[in-house]
């Protein structure tokens, strides 16, 4: 049997699970893929189907998971995160934060493997501590459109720290900020696909609100950077990672339309329900504990991911 250390990432055919297996492969982990591919892609893996120490499984981790052989690490990233996507799917997300983290915590205490869980900084809801710091309980609605998101994720926190605490199981929290990259899905309708592609495209830019929302966004390179770190630390409560550079939406669009060469042209649409009007992170804890802060500036962050774009949006 291989010495390498085997690692299961659910949620890796999707935008950040992807980044994530092309990272631990790199690191000489085994990677074992898991996903239903409800809102992820095959594209996203394709390139690592010959790698013999890549597997892929297509498989709901809402219904119950086991796997064969030894296992040392699991990273629970299998949730729909755009707006759109959980919006039009609110039970497959209650699930997966809920039955589907339940399910991963039993099989790492099987396996006694480490376990880190994705949560988000939607465990916030539109806050009211700015920026937001890990001690913050967060003001969100459960019974609004995006509480079937940041409720799922809140349990998952709370289910995640009672097998720490009850069972011992080794246990890590991240809480992810808004991220970016190549492999975000075109028609996510997240603002930055959103945006990219209206650019492109030479449609107008679709704000939502007035605009004058902010966001801090984070380049996918720092954010693994950041989930390595974390895994591999001994601290099991809460860490945030993310960007803490702060714009408006609407700034945000300008930016984008003088990438991409464009007159900023927006259309304005009426702000969604319960859609946060502040985020920022405090990274406090991840730069003490972690020694980590992001490098990659959004200058240079939304160039790389223009590459991508333009290759998707101009085929
Ligand atoms: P994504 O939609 O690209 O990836 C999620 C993946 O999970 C997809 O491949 C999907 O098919 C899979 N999946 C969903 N339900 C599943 C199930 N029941 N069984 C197996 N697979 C399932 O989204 P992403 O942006 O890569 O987000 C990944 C994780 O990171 C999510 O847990 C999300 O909540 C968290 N997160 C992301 C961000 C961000 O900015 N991208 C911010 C905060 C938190
Ligand atoms: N947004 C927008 N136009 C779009 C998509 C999103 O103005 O086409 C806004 C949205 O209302 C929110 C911000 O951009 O204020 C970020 O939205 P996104 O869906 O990317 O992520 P969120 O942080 O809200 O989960």
């Amino acid at each position: 049997m291989s010495d390498k250390k085997r690692i299961l990432i659910t949620g890796g055919a999707g935008f950040l699970g992807s980044h994530l297996c092309d990272r631990f492969l790199a690191e000489g982990y085994q990677v074992i893929a898991m996903d239903n591919l409800i809102t992820g892609s095959m594209e996203n893996i394709e390139h690592l189907l010959d790698n013999e120490d890549f597997e892929f499984i297509e498989h709901d981790v809402s219904t119950y998971v086991s796997l064969p052989g030894k296992l040392d690490y699991i990273l629970h990233f299998a949730s729909p995160a755009s707006p759109i996507d959980y919006l039009k799917i609110p039970i497959q997300t209650l699930k997966v934060g809920s039955l589907g983290t339940h399910n991963l915590l039993g099989l790492a205490k099987t396996k006694n493997a480490r376990i880190l869980i994705a949560s988000t900084s939607e465990v916030y809801g539109d806050p009211e501590v700015h920026p937001q710091v890990e001690e913050y309980f967060g003001n969100v609605n459960p019974v609004g459109p995006r509480g079937c998101y940041d409720e799922a994720k809140r349990f998952q926190e709370a289910i995640t720290m009672a097998y720490h605490t009850h069972h011992g199981l080794e246990t890590r929290i991240i809480r992810i900020f808004n991220t970016y990259g190549p492999r975000m899905r075109l028609d996510d309708g997240r603002v930055l696909p959103a945006f990219l592609s209206q650019a492109l495209r030479g449609e107008n830019l679709t704000v939502f609100g007035d605009g004058s929302q902010t966001r801090s966004f984070c380049y996918v390179d720092d954010l693994v950077e950041g989930i390595y770190r974390l895994l591999l630390s001994d601290y099991p409560l809460p860490v945030n990672i993310g960007n803490p550079t702060e714009i408006t939406i609407k700034e945000f669009g300008e930016e984008i339309a003088n990438l991409t060469g464009v007159e900023f042209k927006p259309s304005y649409h009426p702000l969604p329900q319960n859609d946060p009007m502040k985020r920022k992170p405090d990274i406090t804890k991840a730069r003490e504990i972690l020694g980590w802060e992001p490098k990659v500036d959004r200058a240079e962050g939304l160039r790389r991911t223009l590459e991508y774009f333009k290759e998707s949006v101009l085929q």
